[in-house]
């Protein structure tokens, strides 16, 4: 079931554009500091997990930079495909942080749904969701969204049992409810005036 998500190209296609929208209405909002104009100033990424077949518009994460002299900044959206700086998408810490929940991390590494993770990523990824919930700047917010109180030794799966529907639903529900966490720094500042951004 899981492993149907990961490698649907039609579920990818429906974050990619849901980003798309997250980006032209981070773009509508002008520059966070000054408010200019901004313009298009996208990378590249090496995100890992895309499904074979996509195209190189997945590895694309979307950013502005302001067009005012002595300004410059940059704006980076929001995204379902993005989890900040980690390098897997959004879609595969998720799910296979819950894959994890349910078998040993040898086993997991077997699995051929992502090639190249490592015992030491994925304990990464727990050490992840946990401070998230418990000592990062998201961590009241979520708290205050979340009641009664999650299982944080449960996290994800206790967070995407929180959201209705069938598993795409619940997944696009809970890649929203991070949204917080998934823009660029200028977004992070904006929404808790710190920087908290780290990579994985
Ligand atoms: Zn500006």
């Amino acid at each position: 079931m899981y492993q149907a998500v990961l490698a649907d190209a039609k579920f990818h296609e429906q974050l990619l554009a849901f980003d798309r929208d997250l980006a032209a209405s981070a773009r509508a909002a002008r520059c966070w500091r000054c408010g200019g104009a901004l313009h298009s100033g996208s990378y590249a990424r090496k995100p890992r997990g895309i499904p074979a077949g996509l195209g190189q518009e997945h590895a694309e994460r979307f950013s502005f930079s302001c067009a005012v002299d002595g300004c410059r900044k940059r704006t980076t959206p929001t995204s379902l495909r993005f989890l900040g700086r980690h390098v897997y998408l959004a879609t595969v810490v998720t799910l296979i942080s819950v894959l994890m929940l349910g078998t040993t991390p040898s086993r997991l590494a077997r699995l051929s749904v992502v090639p190249g993770l490592d015992r030491r990523t994925l304990t990464r990824w727990r050490v992840w969701w946990r401070s998230t919930f418990t000592d990062s700047p998201f961590a009241p917010v979520a708290r205050a969204a979340m009641v009664p109180p999650i299982d944080i030794a449960a996290l994800p799966i206790s967070l995407l049992d929180r959201f209705a529907g069938d598993l795409r639903e619940q997944l696009l529900s809970l890649l929203r409810f991070l949204a917080p966490l998934t823009g660029g720094v200028s977004c992070e500042e904006r929404a808790f005036g710190t920087t908290t951004m780290r990579a994985f």
